[in-house]
């Protein structure tokens, strides 16, 4: 079908918040790739049915966002290892019959990391706070940055010594209760949702001094409540957006074999806040 633009979506429940059709529009036209992406509102009962549909209708991809990561893994016939090691899917592919499952979030974070603020992993100590999606997503590409150690720190403590173990054969990590970190870490990273309701979790300031790296995966048009916390208490600091836009940099790689570039599309959503 020469000359038809391939087909490109993100599923999701609600959808319409999302910035995705946006970022994949810009890369695409910066790439020259033909291609359209669409918003899907797939009912909460029915993603596997979606994803089924768009199938058929000839969609060559597709981005999958809350609530259906889980559905998504569970659907996918073939898996990344960052996939399985983040127990979600966020970049379904459809080639030949097959669903192919990758996570995108892990590699957004440490690209945003590394490249765009410029600041190594590489022997640096990484303190993990939260244990939910968000986090057990960016574990193995954290890892992968060879970390001297990734402390994971979680108001349920159970959850964090839970992931720490899951993933204890992989790399140092530990996990701690917020209180007991008494100690600086070079980059402190917020995977909670506390920033959603304007919380910063409970951890001494003395953890973000020092000139520490602290990164908010939230984003928003004013610095969120854990980065004031952190630039107060004498951190560099740096929001979610660019994550955001690099998850979906890694996922337009995937499908088309290109890469983008990110910094003035970065730019652009960050006027528009
Ligand atoms: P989950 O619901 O899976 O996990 C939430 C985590 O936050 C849990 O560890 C929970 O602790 C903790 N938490 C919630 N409220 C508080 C609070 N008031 N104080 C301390 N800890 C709290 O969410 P996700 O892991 O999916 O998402 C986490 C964040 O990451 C969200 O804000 C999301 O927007 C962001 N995110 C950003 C991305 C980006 O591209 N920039 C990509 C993916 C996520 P407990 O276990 O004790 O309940």
């Amino acid at each position: 079908m020469i000359g038809v633009p391939d087909r490109y979506t993100v599923i999701g429940n609600p959808i319409a918040h999302s910035k995705s059709p946006e970022i994949h529009a810009r890369f695409a036209a910066q790439t020259g790739q033909e291609l359209t992406y669409e918003r899907v509102l797939a009912p909460l009962d029915g993603f596997a049915r979606t994803v089924r549909d768009l199938i058929v209708q000839g969609v060559k991809g597709a981005n999958v966002t809350l609530p259906f990561k889980l559905e998504a893994y569970a659907l996918a016939d073939s898996l990344t290892e960052r996939a399985k090691a983040a127990g979600a899917v966020n970049t379904l592919s459809f080639e030949g019959g097959i669903i192919g499952g990758d996570n995108t979030d892990g590699a957004g974070l440490v690209r945003d990391i590394v490249v765009n603020a410029g600041v190594s992993i590489k022997g640096k100590s990484v303190l993990l706070l939260g244990a939910g999606g968000a986090a057990r997503g960016v574990l193995l590409p954290i890892l992968n940055e060879h970390p001297v150690e990734i402390v994971i720190a979680n108001r349920t403590v159970g959850k964090a010594a839970e992931l720490a173990a899951q993933f204890s054969n992989r790399g140092p990590v530990t996990s701690s209760s917020f209180e007991a970190l008494q100690r600086r870490f070079d980059i402190v990273i917020n995977a909670t949702s506390a920033s959603l309701a304007d919380d910063v979790p409970p951890i001494a300031p003395l953890v973000v001094g020092g000139n520490a790296f602290a990164y908010d995966m939230m984003y928003g048009k004013a610095p969120t409540v854990f980065m004031r916390f952190a630039e107060q208490h004498g951190a560099r600091v740096r929001d979610g957006l660019g994550m955001l836009v690099e998850q979906a940099a890694e996922s337009f790689f995937i499908w088309r074999g290109v890469r983008p570039d990110t910094a003035p599309v970065y730019a652009d959503l960050r006027a528009k806040l």
